[in-house]
């Protein structure tokens, strides 16, 4: 079993706090991504578990066993880096066979397992090259054949695509996602990349200032957020600050009336994702906000259109159908922008 258990983990720089009271569950063969903006504890968590740092309080487990003090080499983590780390002088075949000699892995089985984890990451036939031969894809893979060959029972990935441009990116993306599948791998990945974690995870653990914010799987976080920087980071979200003061009606700051059922007293911000908010120039449904177009961005798949509200606020609009909409929706057009009350969200902060 290699379910790995976090327990209230912290790690304080000085008097700097860079992960505070971290609590995870990762379960066998589940791939969790550690999501956040620069600086919010994410690499620091995930060299804690690799054993490269050691904690200030809280306990790592995987399966029963607590490796939170135990050295890099026995806790069987297999760790891929964002700058490939191949050793220069080695071929992509001595960086593979590197990690089987720390391990000690008897030396009869070693040419086999080297050829199967290239041959897993399709670097074959570029065994006898030196990284620097090779393509930024190419390093990763092989960094990737050298992190799985000692088939560890947990992969660990800090953001291994940032590297590589954008069509590559995807590539791999598919490539790591299919291999930690195959293999039933408990994989953890890093990424500041809300679309690389929506993609590739099972669930996402959303950080924030060395804090979790929220955990669930991508539907969940985007569709239900905790808090506002969830909503707010993940995607794009109209809110409008306001308040209750009849229930399942919410006043927003400028008095416009925007029906929300599931809005309580304690409601003070509401939320709706822009690709939820229809244009239409007669008003439909119980919310329909009257204004004018005033941009209208097409972006191939879809046209982003922003609109101003009589009332002085703004609400963003995406449409699928871009280019069939791209005419209709000018800046300057009256339209109305209209919602289900259901897909509103609450915030109470
Ligand atoms: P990035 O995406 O930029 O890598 P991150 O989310 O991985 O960011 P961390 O690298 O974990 O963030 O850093 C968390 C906080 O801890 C930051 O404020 C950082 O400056 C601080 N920090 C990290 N390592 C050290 C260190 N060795 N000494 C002092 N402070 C550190």
């Amino acid at each position: 079993m290699a379910k790995v258990t976090i327990d209230r983990l912290s790690k304080q720089f000085g008097s700097s706090v860079a992960v505070a009271d971290f609590s995870l569950e990762i379960e066998d063969g589940e791939l969790v991504a550690f999501l956040g903006p620069s600086g919010c504890g994410k690499t620091t968590t995930l060299r804690m578990i690799a054993g490269f740092i050691e904690p200030t309080a809280g306990t790592i487990h995987i399966g029963d066993e607590d490796v939170t003090r135990m050295p890099v080499h026995k806790r069987n983590t297999g760790m891929v880096f964002q700058r490939y780390a191949l050793f220069p002088h080695m071929t992509v075949s001595e960086n593979v066979m590197f990690g089987l000699e720390m391990h000690k892995i008897p030396v009869a089985e070693r040419d086999k397992r080297v050829r199967e984890a290239l041959d897993m990451v399709r670097m074959t036939q570029y065994r006898d090259r030196y990284p620097r031969q090779l393509s930024g894809g190419q390093q990763q893979r092989v960094a990737i054949a050298r992190a799985l060959v000692i088939q560890p029972r947990v992969f660990l990935l800090d953001e291994p695509l940032s590297n590589l441009d954008a069509k590559l990116r995807l590539d791999v993306r598919e490539e790591i996602r299919a291999l930690q599948r195959d293999l039933g791998l408990t994989t953890i990945f890093v990424t500041h990349d809300q679309e690389e974690a929506l993609a590739i995870a099972d669930r996402m653990a959303i950080m924030y200032d060395g804090k979790v914010q929220q955990i669930g799987t991508p539907d969940a976080l985007y569709e239900r957020p905790d808090n506002i920087f969830v909503a707010d980071f993940l995607g794009k979200m109209n809110f409008f600050d306001g308040s209750v003061r009849e229930p399942g009606r919410f006043t927003t700051a400028s008095s416009q009336q925007i029906v929300v059922p599931a809005a309580g007293a304690a409601t003070r911000r509401i939320g709706v994702r822009p690709e939820r908010v229809r244009l239409e120039g007669e008003p439909q449904g119980p919310n329909a906000l009257a204004g004018v177009v005033d941009s209208a961005v097409y972006l191939g798949s879809i046209l982003d259109v922003r609109i101003k509200l009589d009332t002085g606020e703004s609400v963003s609009s995406q449409l699928s159908n871009a280019s069939g909409h791209l005419r209709a929706y000018a800046p300057g057009t009256r339209v109305h922008a209209c919602f289900q009350p259901e897909d509103c969200v609450v915030f109470s902060e």
